[in-house]
């Protein structure tokens, strides 16, 4: 891709990248070791132990957004639509997924005529549209964890075979 695309998003959007547009869990990793190392010169073990610091202090920190987000009920997010996503999908997800089910209650209301779905936003982010969501609010249904691309689930399913090879080591 032409750099001069990198960062317009007329170009992005047509990639799947789940609405991430940053790497700053990168640089702030980074940032986090450069840190604990104080100078440029350093042996390696000196080195080993500081990314070892990085990498305890990074899982602690996920494992606290994990616990919080896989717990904690969140009124704006709670449209009965979405009910069946609770603790199974982060807040980044619930409020982009929340955001399309104001679109699709609008659409039943009829504050705004109902767009043709162009499956745009389902191809970017891997998450139901507002066209779908008005279809399973239509027919009293729900979201269920199948509309989402297994990125936003706060756990995968385990892979036997993954494991298998990991106790291997
Ligand atoms: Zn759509």
């Amino acid at each position: 891709m032409p750099l001069r695309f990198e960062f317009a998003h007329f170009s992005i959007k047509n990639h799947r990248n789940f609405g991430v547009r940053v790497t700053s869990r990168a640089e702030g990793a980074h940032g986090l070791l450069k840190r604990l190392l104080k100078s440029r010169r350093i042996d390696l073990h000196t080195l080993l132990r500081a990314i070892e610091e990085t990498l305890e202090r990074l899982r602690a920190n996920f494992e606290a957004h994990l616990h919080e987000q896989s717990s904690k009920k969140v009124l704006r997010y709670s449209d009965p639509v979405m009910a069946p996503l609770r603790y199974r999908v982060g807040f980044a997800a619930l409020k982009l997924i929340a955001g399309q089910v104001d679109i699709a209650n609008s659409f039943i209301r009829g504050d705004r005529p109902t767009t043709t779905c162009t499956r745009a936003f389902n191809f970017q982010y891997g998450l139901p549209c507002c066209h779908l969501i008005k279809r399973l609010k239509e027919l009293g249904a729900q979201l269920n964890i199948k509309h989402l691309e297994p990125h936003w689930w706060l756990k995968k399913p385990v892979c036997l075979f993954d494991m298998l090879i990991t106790m291997g080591d």
